[in-house]
């Protein structure tokens, strides 16, 4: 069964909302987050960079944020 190489989902657990093979081993959802990132980064400026990830680190661990996470099922692990 293939599953993507960045968030490990696969056709039985895609993503939410479901995604599809961009490519062998890469989703959908994962194909947009990275072409994002490469955009983001192009038009951040560099001596703006460790804020920024700092910025995102903390918007990352608001709780705000977890529990969305949580709710959608991001970062859940699969336990029989
Ligand atoms: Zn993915
Ligand atoms: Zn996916």
């Amino acid at each position: 069964m293939m599953r993507c190489r960045v968030c490990k989902c696969s056709e039985r657990e895609p993503c939410n909302p479901p995604c599809a093979w961009e490519a062998p081993g890469l989703c959908t959802t994962c194909a947009a987050a990275i072409a994002a990132l490469v955009r983001w980064e192009e038009d951040a400026l560099n001596a703006r960079f460790a804020a920024l990830v700092r910025a995102a680190k903390a918007y990352i661990d608001s709780p705000f944020i977890q529990a969305s996470r949580t709710a959608r099922g991001v970062g859940k692990r699969a336990s029989a």
